[in-house]
């Protein structure tokens, strides 16, 4: 009878899941996941570390105290400590989700084939990146969390208008985060009147083909992506919808292909922290998508999604607080994917 010691070491196992109230996430138990928050927002609350970006100058403005986590399993449950209900603008953040609306859209090929899937090594908004790309390397050598690839990205969408588009996208991120999302108007204004770099590199897209619509139009939607507002919560959820194979966790309902869904984490483990990509995944494994709005959202595969929201940013443009907390939330929660020993 070699199955019923199996049969029985299921039920049991069942029963003890049953009883620690451990769910189909992971090991952990919910109270295990709220001490882990909880620890994680203790040690760095006092934190004074880093700099709000201020090349965009309304979030030079925002409350560099503001400090929220927030972790959601691929059930839907979703745990939190801290400010959840203060929103930044997501801003890069927004790249992968319209990286993935394009995928599902046209498929992953549609991105590959026209922007790349390679870390350019340059800062997220270098023109010498596009430069080498046409001139050096021949072709799509980019990806689209830089901004090159990102606004290139964002003119892919498919619409017949501006507002269709726009809606488009808008309502693209409010299926990821379960509720309907909008723009932060200050934000918007404000990079509005600063962003001629960004429309440089639009312009410079379209020269070389890789964006084939009015670049300025692109660059400008581009530039309303970025302002949409999220708390941590909402971050979390539209993390939570990757972590769980591109299904909401939350409202149930299947918003990315689960065939997709590695390819959208491979980017975001490809150049997810701008230049500190490679250390982050170093140290923590999780593919992850950072913004100059201080968000962060991180992913590990089949078990959660997390999101910090802290405004102060280290050099390279990160989150401090969020880079620490989630790499200190990950290690309790045996989050890296690529230590499956220590699951
Ligand atoms: N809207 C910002 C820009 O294009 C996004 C930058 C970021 O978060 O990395 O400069």
């Amino acid at each position: 009878m070699p199955l019923m010691p199996t049969l029985r070491m299921t039920g049991i196992l069942a029963a003890i899941a049953l009883v620690t109230g451990a769910g189909p996430a992971g090991a952990q138990t919910a109270a295990e996941i709220d001490a882990a928050l909880k620890a994680a927002y203790a040690k760095y609350k006092d934190l004074k570390e880093g700099k709000n970006a201020d090349y965009i100058p309304a979030l030079a403005r925002v409350d560099p105290a503001i400090f929220g986590i927030a972790l959601v399993t691929v059930d839907g449950k979703v745990y939190t400590v801290g400010d959840i209900s203060s929103e930044v603008s997501i801003q890069s953040v927004s790249k992968v989700f319209t990286m993935a609306r394009v995928m599902e859209e046209q498929g992953a090929d549609a991105i590959l084939g026209t922007i790349g899937a390679d870390a350019t090594g340059m800062r997220f908004n270098s023109i010498v990146a596009v430069e080498m790309a046409e001139k050096q390397l021949g072709g799509p050598e980019m990806n689209p969390l830089v901004n090159p690839g990102a606004i290139a990205a964002t003119s892919m969408v498919r619409g017949s208008s501006r507002d269709e588009i726009w809606k488009s996208i808008l309502g693209y991120y409010s299926d990821f985060a379960g509720r309907p999302l909008s723009v932060d108007k200050e934000v918007f204004k404000s990079e509005s009147a600063t962003n001629q770099r960004n429309k440089a590199i639009g312009a410079l897209m379209y020269a070389y083909g890789y964006i084939k619509s009015d670049p300025e139009r692109a660059t400008d939607i581009y530039t309303e992506q970025c302002s949409v507002a999220v708390s941590a919560r909402d971050l979390a959820i539209m993390a939570g919808t990757l972590a769980a194979g591109g299904r909401n966790p939350v409202t149930g309902r299947r918003v990315l292909k689960g065939e997709l869904v590695p390819r959208v984490l491979a980017v975001m483990a490809t150049a997810g922290l701008y230049d500190d990509s490679g250390k982050w995944l170093f140290r923590t494994g999780l593919p992850a998508k950072s913004g100059v709005g201080g968000g962060l959202i991180a992913v590990s595969p089949g078990r959660f999604g997390i999101a910090v929201v802290s405004p102060p940013l280290d050099e390279a443009g990160n989150s401090v607080r969020a880079q620490k907390a989630i790499a200190d939330i990950s290690d309790a929660l045996g989050g890296n994917p690529y230590a499956p020993a220590m699951r």
